[in-house]
């Protein structure tokens, strides 16, 4: 795999950065994660319009132009003959002395580099997913897009001893959402319910394609925080995700849940979403 690190592209596994990156030694840095299906680089202005937006929040000056940016990711997508899969976006405050205050104008590491596997093709789309819930144990500014992940990589690991697919994670009773995903349910009044943002959660972008789609087919959607009760009362439970799009949700915490199988919301939801993404232009 050909990535792109510090400047240059290069073979992935041989990139190095040094010992003294404020990524590597704080966390001190943001991401994208964006899905490339058939070629095509799906709502990639709205990721990198997220990128600017967290770089912006943690006083990061954003290295390119969202024209560079994209001629990078084509740019790997065409090394690395990547017609279906991920590109991931990462960048760090810089490299400096060990110290928790930072000097200004610092050049900021960038790396990129793709990840193959096909989005559109998961099998738990037909059968439905099991969850749990954990504690949301994060910090309190949800909305940036950190590299600081010690609570997701907990509670992912919980996902793997459970022998589950994700996690929804809890701020009491409510949930906020998941750990790398935005959790909806359908409600018996027939409502599409996902958490209001806020600083809370991160603004998931395939959480407002999915919005999008949804109020163009009609439904009634209602963006506020839901409790784990309303979730094991709902019609249909899924979660969004650029890297999974849509995956419905048939068991929480090993309590059936929207009757145990895919819902017709979820399904029209997903196939509508992916006809939207064959009418982008191939990169
Ligand atoms: N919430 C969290 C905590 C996530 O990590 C992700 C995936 N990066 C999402 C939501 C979904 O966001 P998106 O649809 O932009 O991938």
């Amino acid at each position: 795999r050909i990535g792109f690190v510090r400047g240059a592209f290069v073979p992935l596994w041989e990139a190095v950065i040094p010992v003294m990156d404020r990524g590597f030694l704080f966390g001190d840095g943001v991401y994208e994660v964006t899905a490339v299906i058939e070629g095509r680089l799906v709502d990639n202005d709205h990721h990198l319009q997220r990128l600017n937006r967290s770089l912006g929040e943690i006083g990061i000056a954003n290295p390119f132009s969202i024209g560079k940016w994209t001629e990078i990711e084509t740019e790997i997508m065409r090394r690395n003959e990547l017609r279906n899969g991920l590109i991931y976006i990462q960048v760090s405050r810089g490299v400096a002395e060990r110290a928790f205050q930072y000097a200004e104008g610092l050049e900021p590491t960038v790396v990129m580099f793709p990840q193959f596997s096909k989005v559109q093709s998961n099998p738990i789309i037909g059968t439905g997913a099991r969850i749990i819930t954990v504690p949301d144990l994060r910090w309190a500014r949800r909305d940036i897009k950190s590299t600081s992940l010690l609570a997701q990589v907990m509670a992912k690991h919980a996902v793997t001893q459970a022998g589950v697919k994700e996690a929804w994670m809890l701020d009491g009773d409510f949930i906020t959402e998941g750990a790398s995903s935005t959790a909806f349910i359908v409600t018996r009044g027939n409502e599409l319910v996902t958490r209001n943002l806020s600083q809370d959660i991160l603004p998931g972008i395939t959480r407002r394609t999915i919005i999008e789609i949804a109020k163009r087919h009609g439904l009634t959607i209602v963006e506020r925080p839901f409790s784990k009760a309303e979730v094991l009362e709902a019609t249909e439970a899924f979660y969004t995700s650029a890297s999974t799009i849509a995956v419905p949700v048939i068991e929480m915490d090993g309590v059936c849940v929207g009757g145990g199988i895919p819902g017709p919301v979820f399904r029209s939801l997903y196939d509508a979403y992916l006809q939207d993404v064959m009418t982008l232009p191939v990169s």
